[in-house]
């Protein structure tokens, strides 16, 4: 008889649902232990509330410029500036995206259930490699043994002693959705991608938005070029910026916050935004009692199959830190079961990882980074072509943004790129392509591309890039 192997996972985000999934896939009897809901983090609090939320900005950033391309709103007395005519009904916003994350959690439990996974509501630790204990509801123990054992239970937002949230005025990014009306005056305290997100989000919805940076610019991790262009759309449209600044405690000061800078200034506003980063859930895990080793953050150490230091057990997503994306995420779950029930496996390669900063404009990379390539990590040329010169982009009255090339100087190998345009999300993917792919310059630039069309400047990046033979 063959042996079935028992896979137990503790935590249901994307790292441990889609884990589950090969695991059922290839025969495994798997097990979810989830605290909080299946799809995690990733889809009750993080990923899908905000870019559902972003839905609606995104829609209100296109209502802002279209008074430009001739679009007038019919207010009752005569036709009025799309600008003025437009608000935004927060209680309306966040009900849908409560609605839409509990069903997307809900479709993902349905599906793992078909594929005859068992989900236990509860709160797993180890006890040694191959024993998870889940604590569940009514405080009840259960105890599973297993082959195989995948921890994935994310991160949750780290806040500041000197900032405690209060769920009404202080906010973290999992408590803003309990808003009825749009805060007046929001100040967002931390600039990396989840503040600048917020911060361009409520702009758009209507809110006086002050974003407190600690750094030069915005975006400290992303391509600079692209973080100039979003930083000069943020205050061209009346954002303020303070670079350089940072949070030394935010208070209730009455029906409102105030937020002391470590220079002794002080900034008000309605209600704050922390936005400084994630803590892994790894403190309670019993990792001690299986010899998982981790970094000084508390992040579980793990190899490119996303093994841990003990035998059998695995790791994936946000408590291992490698790249905090639910993509990556997944991939290491998916990996991490590849590998343990022994089907065809490659190494998790973060430099084909594609991401995006859901700002308007949006900011997409993939492959090698110009700070990459700055630092001499790798010999690249360049090329980088405003979008301004792109027809489609002067018919949709879009100025602000760009496409960049990276190629390796001989061969032509793309190894990377920046788009920064609206919905660059959806316009990275041929470059993604080409980059897994190790297509060059010459052959990403001989595909056609719609006329008129914004990926039409990613074809004339590549056939700049061309290089002639004797050269
Ligand atoms: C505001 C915001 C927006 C984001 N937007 C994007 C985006 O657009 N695209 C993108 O790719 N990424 C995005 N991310 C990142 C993404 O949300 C995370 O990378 C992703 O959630 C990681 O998935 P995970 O499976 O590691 O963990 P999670 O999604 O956090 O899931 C972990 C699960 O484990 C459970 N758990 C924890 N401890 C235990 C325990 N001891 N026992 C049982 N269960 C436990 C938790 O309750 C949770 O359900 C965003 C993050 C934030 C903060």
């Amino acid at each position: 008889m063959t042996h079935v192997t028992r896979v137990l996972i503790v935590g249901g985000g994307p790292g441990g649902y889609e884990a589950a999934l090969v695991a059922a896939q290839l025969g495994a009897t798997v097990t979810i232990v989830d605290r909080d809901g299946v799809g995690g983090s990733a889809v009750l609090t993080d990923c899908v509330p905000s870019k559902t939320l972003i839905a609606t900005a995104d829609l209100m950033a296109d209502v802002e410029e279209s008074s430009e391309l001739g679009m007038r709103f019919d207010g009752g007395g005569g036709a009025v500036d799309p600008r003025s005519a437009v608000t935004v009904d927060l209680k309306v916003v966040n009900d849908r995206v409560m609605t839409l994350a509990r069903s997307q959690s809900d479709d993902i439990a349905g599906r793992l259930e078909r594929e005859g996974v068992e989900l236990v509501r509860g709160t797993g630790r180890l006890d040694g490699p191959q024993t998870v204990v889940a604590r569940l509801a009514g405080g009840s123990e259960r105890r599973y043994d297993a082959d195989v054992v995948l921890l994935a239970t994310g991160a949750h937002p780290r806040v500041l002693d000197t900032a405690r949230p209060d769920g009404e005025r202080i906010l973290t990014w999992e408590q803003v959705y309990a808003l009825d009306a749009l805060p007046e005056r929001l100040v967002v305290v931390g600039s990396g991608v989840t503040g600048a997100e917020f911060a361009s989000a409520y702009h758009a919805l209507g809110t006086e938005v002050v974003l407190v940076s600690s750094r030069d610019r915005v975006l400290p991790g992303e391509d600079a070029d692209a973080a100039e262009v979003l930083e000069d759309v943020f205050t061209r449209r009346g954002m303020t910026v303070l670079s350089r600044s940072r949070a030394a405690s935010v208070e209730r000061a009455g029906d409102g916050v105030v937020v002391r800078l470590t220079d002794g200034r002080e900034v008000t506003g309605s209600h704050c935004l922390l936005a400084v980063g994630s803590i892994p859930n790894t403190a309670e895990l019993g990792l001690e009692t299986a010899g998982v080793d981790t970094d000084e953050g508390g992040f579980i150490k793990l190899d490119r199959v996303s093994r841990t230091s003990a035998r059998g057990v695995y790791a994936a997503g946000d408590c291992t830190g490698v790249l905090m994306l639910a993509s990556v995420a997944a991939m290491q779950g998916r990996i991490a079961m590849w590998h343990a029930l022994g089907d065809a496996v490659q190494p998790l390669n973060l430099k084909e990882v594609s991401s995006n900063v859901f700002t308007a404009p949006e900011i997409a990379t993939v492959g090698w980074s110009q700070q990459a390539v700055d630092a001499g990590e790798i010999e690249a040329r360049s090329l980088m072509l405003p979008l301004r010169g792109n027809p489609r982009a002067k018919m949709q009255g879009v100025r602000d943004g760009f496409v960049k090339l990276f190629c390796r100087p001989g061969t032509g190998i793309v190894v990377g790129g920046v788009v920064v345009a609206p919905r660059a999300s959806e316009l990275i993917h041929p470059v993604a392509i080409a980059v897994a792919q190790r297509m060059t310059v010459d052959q990403l630039a001989h595909a056609f591309t719609v006329y008129p069309s914004m990926t039409g400047s990613i074809g004339e990046a590549a056939r700049r890039l061309h290089r002639a033979p004797e050269l």
